[in-house]
């Protein structure tokens, strides 16, 4: 008899494969938006999912990021954007998604990658997809871009190159 594995629970959602990509995204760097263009050729929808965590002082605020992230993929109807709070698994059921999608940038992202991929497993049955960085973005993260804002630096380069020059905030300094 076929033993049933926790990955074998709905690995595809009526057909669809569907994966999360949560995150702070505070902000959603073109780091984020390399992920997303290499995964979709590996799934019918993409959901990016931020996770909102009421006691951490943020740069942006949670309308911001849904604006900005939703402005980088209006010409791709597989992007979807939500926010969540709580578990990450829970969210991930919510929207039908049977995918956890990840990036990895260096050593230290894979070991906590490797952690978060099992307990989310352990809970939920949900594969994570991780995807080696770009190595052209490889140093770029969120808190980078946060301490650039702050000391007035230029951060055109960290900032996807698809956003809407609107929704930048006019604090930012871009070229
Ligand atoms: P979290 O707070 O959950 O780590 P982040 O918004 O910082 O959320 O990142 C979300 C995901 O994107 C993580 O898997 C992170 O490793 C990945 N990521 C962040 N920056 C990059 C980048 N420059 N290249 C590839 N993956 C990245």
């Amino acid at each position: 008899m076929k033993k049933t594995l926790p990955s074998d629970t709905g690995a595809v959602t009526e057909g669809r494969r569907i994966a999360l990509f949560p995150g702070s995204f505070d902000p959603f760097t073109v780091g984020h938006e390399s992920i997303v263009e290499r995964a979709l050729p590996l799934f019918d929808e993409i959901v990016v999912a931020i996770g909102v965590n009421y006691n951490k002082l943020t740069l942006t605020t949670l309308e911001e990021r849904v604006a900005w992230i939703k402005g980088i993929f209006r010409d791709e109807p597989r992007v979807k954007v939500i926010s969540y709070e709580g578990l990450t698994v829970d969210a991930a059921r919510q929207c039908g998604a049977t995918f956890m999608l990840r990036g990895v940038r260096m050593i230290q992202d894979f070991e906590y990658e490797k952690n978060l991929a099992e307990v989310n497993r352990a809970l939920s049955g949900i594969e994570t997809v991780l995807l080696y960085t770009l190595p052209e973005y490889s140093h770029i993260s969120s808190s980078i871009v946060r301490e650039l804002v702050k000391y007035g630096q230029d951060v055109s380069a960290y900032l996807p190159h698809n956003c809407d020059p609107s929704l930048i905030p006019q604090t930012w300094k871009v070229k």
